[in-house]
């Protein structure tokens, strides 16, 4: 059998369950249909996954290497522009922690930089936008997990990072949101009060900088975006559960790797 068909069939199924599980949560937690965006996190499966996500109606994309983003994007614009020249090119967020060396090819690729953890990250995407001309959007990155290597470890410093921005020292980088991996643990108590922090602290910046932009909570993945929903999550990054473990993960129901 025709592995890519496969896989698009498996993909479909996938971005149509958890659609649906995000709706149900929606409404659980009495929060308006459509309020919570699906970024689909493509790292480690090729552009032929992305290709059938995007046939799907998925727009939205998080890839954590910039690298490997770029590539596999490259060949997803070269493949839609075959075909339609006017097509619509999906949305590349990046999501991983990002080397100073790598700002410059990060920002040519990607509409907005999710895991900005430091000052001088900061100042680097404002000078390589600056040198481009381009803007970009960006989230502050919390670490709220111990075991998370990425993130501002401390929130006055993400603070002081969102007040460079409000006082107008990169012009070129729109401030959208706040971004958390929740720490890898079946505790759903530490789930929720990561989420809960994360979301305290928008509330905290939005009433420090009320005429900052910031609207959006990027919080969850595949085995707790239900909870990061009812926490008021605007953005669930979803990799595993669409595209398939990577390497062991799949569990019933998933596609394996090897589909
Ligand atoms: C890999 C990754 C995800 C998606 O994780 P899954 O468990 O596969 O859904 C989300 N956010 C970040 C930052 C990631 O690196």
């Amino acid at each position: 059998m025709d592995t890519f068909t496969e896989s698009t069939a498996d993909i479909a199924r996938n971005l149509a369950r958890i659609r649906d599980e995000i709706s149900s949560a929606e409404k659980a937690a009495g929060r308006a249909e459509g309020s919570v965006r699906l970024c689909a996190v493509s790292k480690f499966h090729g552009a032929d996954k992305v290709l059938a996500a995007l046939s799907c109606g998925q727009m939205l994309f998080g890839e954590n290497r910039v690298q490997e983003a770029r590539d596999k994007f490259e060949s997803v614009r070269m493949t839609l522009t075959r075909e339609d020249p006017s097509a619509n090119l999906p949305e590349l967020h990046i999501i991983g922690h990002l080397q100073t060396n790598k700002v410059k090819k990060a920002v040519e690729i990607s509409r907005c930089i999710q895991s900005v953890d430091s000052v001088e990250l900061l100042r680097e995407i404002e000078k390589r936008c600056g040198q481009l001309e381009k803007s970009i959007d960006v989230f502050l990155e919390l670490r709220t997990g111990e075991d998370s290597k990425s993130g501002y470890a401390e929130s006055a410093s993400l603070i002081e990072s969102a007040r460079s921005i409000a006082e107008g020292l990169c012009p070129h980088v729109t401030l959208r949101g706040l971004m958390t991996m929740a720490p890898l643990t079946d505790d759903t108590d530490l789930i929720r009060n990561s989420f809960r922090t994360l979301r305290r602290l928008k509330d905290e910046i939005n009433s420090l900088f009320p005429d900052l932009p910031l609207t959006e909570l990027s919080m969850g993945m595949s085995a707790d975006f239900k909870i990061a929903v009812e926490e008021g999550s605007t953005m669930v990054r979803v990799g595993s559960a669409i595209f398939g473990g990577r390497g062991t993960a799949a569990s019933p129901g998933e596609v394996s790797v090897n589909a």
